[in-house]
């Protein structure tokens, strides 16, 4: 969903103290003459410290990202260290590349002479930081005991990096790089034993099949039964994992059922090796089930509620509806669902059901063409929204489904005059 921190604000605070240490690498050029030698020497200086800063919100956020879940939800904290990571690898690499530039002498950045120990702790930490790097790309295909290998070496290149930072140059006694690199220690500390506690409590939580269920030809819902009841909103999503055939990295799904029942309900579509061998799971075997997480749910909010879902992008909905239809005190919701075919459109049935007083649902079938058939036709666009939905200034407006409708609806909803924060989207690219 969209967060409810703007992260602007994460990238003032970044860019206040890239700036200060910008300032703190460059102090010395104020007084003494430049040549191109120290100022090379200088953008390495700053690289790493940037690089190192960097480095270290991105293991401290890991660490952490259950916890500020409910401020900027878990998928848009794994998005953003997705991308952060690749900017924090630039200022790693330029770090020794400049030093080697500014002395002409590339072996000493490259080989650890363990005679100067807080250089050769340097050079180790970047090639660990290489690997990490390259297992965190290819992590899709890891087993659980490679997991583990990558998050000690997460932590080794911290420490190593730290020592290294604390040890060499010329900033080793700045009060305000020292501060900088003391907050950090900090916030890894506190990261590691929050995410620890977390580990351990989540350990005791255990998800087994009871059932595979499928509801259309290639969606089915995964009934799971918990040792203790979960407790969660509508709309959250959970990360499955199985702990066989190299499927141990995190998948997100969200729950289908409403929060009130014991069992979890997850309706998945088979898109690749995960989905297929979570459809071909038996009765009894284990899931490794993560969450709740997201922050796609319904608050206290006044006015009409539109949600415009599109395939398996129904699942959040389901569970709001499911969940409404139990409760007595029952908001007004407009359901516009597009799919495929009628074939193709997941808990159609369930949905007919209840569609009445509370619950208007208009269905959108793209490649139907039976003209007995009360149905739209096509993609959710600006002329669908308005035909159905009269008061849209009091409406909100919930957006799940395929990335390609998501944008459309989104611009649509916007050339209508819809208020941003009257749109919420839940993005289910991976
Ligand atoms: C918050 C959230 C909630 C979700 N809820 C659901 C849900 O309720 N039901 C459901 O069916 N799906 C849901 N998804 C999508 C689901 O997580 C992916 O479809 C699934 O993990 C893909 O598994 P796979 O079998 O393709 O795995 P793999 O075999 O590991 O994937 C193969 C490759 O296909 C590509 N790929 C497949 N699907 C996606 C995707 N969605 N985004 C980006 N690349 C993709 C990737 O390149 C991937 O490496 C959700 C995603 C998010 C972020």
């Amino acid at each position: 969903m969209d967060r409810k921190i703007p992260p602007y604000l994460f990238f003032i605070f970044l860019s206040f103290f890239s700036i200060v240490l910008t300032f703190v690498v460059f102090k010395p050029f104020i007084s003494e003459d430049i040549s191109i030698n120290l100022v090379l020497y200088s953008v390495g200086k700053l690289a790493g410290l940037i690089g190192f800063l960097f480095l270290s919100i991105l293991i401290i956020s890991g660490d952490t990202a259950r916890f500020f879940d409910r401020f900027f939800g878990m998928d848009k904290i794994i998005k953003f260290q997705r991308k952060f990571s690749l900017i924090t690898a630039v200022f790693v690499i330029a770090h020794p590349l400049f030093f080697m530039l500014s002395s002409g002498n590339y072996l000493n950045y490259l080989i650890p002479d363990f005679a100067v120990l807080p250089l050769a702790l340097g050079i180790i930490s970047l090639y660990i930081f290489v690997i990490v790097m390259a297992c965190s790309i290819l992590y899709k295909r890891v087993s659980y005991q490679s997991w583990q290998y990558i998050h000690i070496l997460t932590y080794i290149l911290f420490f190593f990096g730290l020592y290294h930072a604390l040890n060499t140059g010329s900033d080793t006694g700045n009060i305000f790089v020292k501060s900088i690199l003391d907050i950090l220690l900090t916030g890894m500390i506190i990261g590691g034993i929050y995410r620890t506690c977390y580990k351990i409590k989540q350990r005791k939580f255990k998800c087994f099949v009871k059932e595979v269920k499928w509801e259309t030809k290639d969606t089915f819902t995964l009934i799971l039964k918990p040792n203790k009841k979960l407790n969660f909103k509508a709309g959250q999503f959970c990360f499955l994992r199985l702990n066989k055939d190299k499927l141990y990295a995190r998948h997100p799904f969200t729950i289908s059922n409403s929060p009130d029942e014991e069992d979890l309900h997850f309706t998945v579509k088979l898109t690749g090796k995960f989905t297929k061998a979570v459809s071909e799971l038996k009765k009894g075997e284990e899931v490794i089930v993560d969450g709740p997480f997201g922050i796609f749910t319904l608050e206290n909010n006044k006015g009409n509620l539109v949600f415009l879902a599109g395939g398996v992008g129904i699942t959040p909905f389901m569970s709001m509806i499911r969940n409404q239809s139990k409760s007595n005190d029952k908001k007004n919701i407009f359901l516009l669902y597009g799919s495929k075919k009628e074939n193709d459109t997941i808990f159609k049935s369930e949905l007919d059901r209840i569609n009445g007083k509370w619950l208007k649902i208009i269905y959108l079938f793209s490649q139907e063409d039976n003209p007995k058939k009360i149905y739209e036709k096509g993609y959710i666009n600006k002329e669908i929204i308005k035909k159905y939905v009269e008061d849209r200034e009091n409406s909100l407006f919930y957006i799940c489904g395929p990335e390609s409708m998501k944008r459309l609806c989104e611009k649509e909803l916007k050339a209508l005059g819809i208020n941003n924060k009257n749109i919420i989207i839940e993005s289910f690219f991976w």
